[in-house]
């Protein structure tokens, strides 16, 4: 971050006027803009002690501005180079930075996987024969491929991998065998959804492991592949999915609590 930058300069001022401890302390509080500002003002001024009850008629419309202007993660950057802020509020700034960047790796992922659907789709929907895929999980070990560098680095899905767990699954919904299923235009085939149950962004948390292998495709109908995306209240889902896959992650390498796999969703 350039220091220099205007931007810079008036998030500084912005985040000054804020209160930097208290925009890290009450960061999910100004995200959630369902919160009405007086239960918000009353909050942050019980809650801080070293609070005036007026400072939050102009505090909460500026913390509520750096989210409209997209600058969160630069002020929660700012936040953990101030040193003049409490090691408490810096090492909180730092927590929420992390997850936030999680957050935002795992959207972007789902818009790859989209453009990768699409992709297969379109090999799927006409004169598909799955008699070359070969339906049987081999357990050799296989290191990760090399990113696609273009402007973002994206991990490579490979169509033939994903087609081959969707013909393990018999092309059900894994979630549960009994969902409903529309049969593809042309080939006739069930249409499910493949998912990369840990996410192609976990890559740094598995240097050595592929994740682009059947073991980790679950198919999904469309409606529990969204369910899985964006779904409030999804754990159950995921719980499921990981008590059917632990082993056979395990078998690749894939060594993952539920806990850990739930971080990234
Ligand atoms: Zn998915
Ligand atoms: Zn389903």
């Amino acid at each position: 971050m350039n220091e220099k930058d205007t931007k810079y300069v008036d998030l500084n001022t912005t985040l000054s006027a804020v209160g930097k401890a208290v925009f890290a302390t009450f960061y999910y509080d100004f995200k959630d803009i369902s919160i009405p500002e007086d239960v918000l003002a009353h909050k942050i001024f019980t809650e801080n002690s070293a609070s005036r009850s007026d400072r939050q008629n102009f505090r909460i419309p500026r913390a509520r501005r750096i989210f409209q202007m997209g600058q969160e993660l630069d002020a929660l950057r700012i936040v953990i180079q101030s040193k003049r802020v409490a090691p408490k509020a810096r090492d909180l700034a730092k927590e929420i930075l992390n997850r936030e960047t999680l957050k935002n790796k795992y959207s972007q992922e789902r818009r790859e996987e989209q453009v990768f659907i699409q992709e297969l789709n379109k090999e799927m929907d006409c004169n598909f024969h799955d008699s070359q895929l070969v339906p049987q999980y081999n357990n050799t070990s296989k290191s990760p491929k090399s990113l696609i560098s273009n402007t973002t680095q994206i991990y490579p899905r490979d169509r033939k991998i994903s087609q081959n767990a969707l013909r393990m699954a018999n092309y059900l919904c894994e979630v549960n065998n009994d969902h409903f299923v529309f049969r593809r235009k042309g080939s006739g085939i069930n249409y499910t959804e493949p998912h990369h149950l840990i996410p192609l962004c976990a890559r740094l948390d598995f240097p050595d492991v592929d994740l682009d292998r059947e073991q980790n495709i679950i198919s999904l109908c469309s409606n529990c592949h969204n369910f899985l995306h964006y779904g409030a209240d999804n754990t159950e889902l995921l719980h499921i999915l990981y008590e059917q896959r632990k082993e056979l992650l395990a078998s690749i390498g894939l060594i993952i609590s539920f806990d850990e796999l739930k971080e990234y969703y």
